[in-house]
């Protein structure tokens, strides 16, 4: 929301997602038909500050996910990977999926310690104000910081796998990269920018920009950008700063100004945004994949199953393939 109240909407998580594998492209087909996910059918580019010219999007880096790249391959040009996006945000995937017969979601509530409890052969969750949350047969966590992988909430993990020793040895180290996202809105359409999402070449500050306006089923009525930051940027901020905290709001503008200098070094006729707002991803891609031959972790003593992108691969696709395993070792349960 703008100062004058104008409501605007940002991706600035994840700005699209690719498939490769059969059976994800199977659930995306599914998805488009039931209209909350369409191709985003735009030019894609990269930007060199060297020469300062926009030219073919760069061969391997694609999407903002350096270490990912190599999962993206089979294709012989970026142009020909098909680019999805959530209608009419990227949200809106995880909010349709949220309407399946037997799911009751429960926003805005942060599970803060859940134990096994034998004797029921349940698992007992309770909220962060010590609120019961009720007993469940089995447990699906579908996040790293169940085990507080990341120091980014500074909040004890809610789960203590010291009755985990093998689940445990998988997740006790795994890297993250961060980044910074920059949301950007500007009053007209940025004429001199030839494509719609772009790599840069020789910035240290920025690596991608998207804009989001051109996306199926989003609002017109602004020109709306996200930029990420270089992870060595974002790491250099960190590092100054420390990922215990939330960032500050003085911390949060430095970011933005600069990142937006940065952008409107591309030439000078682009416009000043008439908002900014920056964003910190302290663990926007974890770095290594912890399950790759079995997609998720599981217990079968305790239906426990942990699943998300550190398990195969750190995009949308990884997260979604490691989901699937996770419910099949649930449905796999309910046969036997
Ligand atoms: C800046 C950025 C750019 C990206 N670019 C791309 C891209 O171009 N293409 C691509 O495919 N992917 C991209 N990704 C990665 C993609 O967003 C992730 O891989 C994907 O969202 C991971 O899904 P997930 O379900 O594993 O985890 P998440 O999306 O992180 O979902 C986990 C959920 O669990 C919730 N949660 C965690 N702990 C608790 C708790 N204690 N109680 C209750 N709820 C909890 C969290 O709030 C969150 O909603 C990008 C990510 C970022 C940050």
């Amino acid at each position: 929301m703008t100062e004058d109240g104008k409501e605007l909407m940002f991706d600035h998580g994840a700005p699209f997602f690719t498939v490769t594998d059969n059976g994800v492209m199977d659930l995306v087909r599914e998805w488009e038909q039931r209209g909350f996910v369409a191709e985003w059918k735009e030019k894609f580019g990269s930007f060199d500050y060297a020469t300062s010219k926009f030219g073919e999007a760069e061969k391997g880096k694609f999407g903002s996910l350096d270490y990912a790249t190599a999962k993206f391959g089979g294709a012989d040009k970026e142009e020909s990977i098909k680019k999805y996006v959530g209608t009419p945000g990227m949200n809106s995937i995880c909010k349709s999926l949220c309407n399946e017969p037997g799911v009751e979601p429960k926003f805005g509530v942060t599970v803060a310690n859940v134990q096994w409890l034998e004797e029921k052969k349940s698992w007992s969750l309770i909220d962060l104000n010590g609120q019961a949350l009720g007993h469940f047969d089995g447990l699906v966590a579908s996040h790293n910081s169940i085990v507080n992988l990341w120091p980014s909430t500074g909040r004890k993990s809610p789960l203590d796998l010291a009755s985990f020793p093998e689940l445990a040895a998988k997740l006790q180290n795994i890297p993250a990269i961060p980044r910074f996202a920059l949301m950007l809105a500007f009053p007209e359409h940025l004429s001199s920018i030839p494509v719609k999402g772009f790599s840069f070449k020789n910035s240290e500050v920025l690596s991608w920009a998207y804009c989001d306006s051109s996306k199926p089923g989003r609002s017109t009525s602004s020109e709306c950008w996200v930029l990420h930051s270089t992870a060595d940027y974002a790491r250099s901020i960190i590092s100054q700063t420390g990922l215990q905290k939330k960032p500050s709001n003085v911390l949060l503008t430095e970011v933005a100004e600069e990142m937006l200098k940065e952008f409107l070094r591309i030439d000078n006729h682009v416009p000043k945004p008439f908002f900014t707002r920056a964003h910190r991803w302290g663990g926007a891609f974890p770095a290594t994949a912890v399950a790759e031959d079995d997609k998720c972790l599981w217990d079968t003593s305790k239906k426990l199953a942990i699943c998300g992108d550190f398990c195969v691969s750190p995009n949308v696709e990884g997260a979604v393939v490691s989901g699937v395993a996770a419910a099949a070792k649930f449905s796999l349960l309910s046969r036997v």
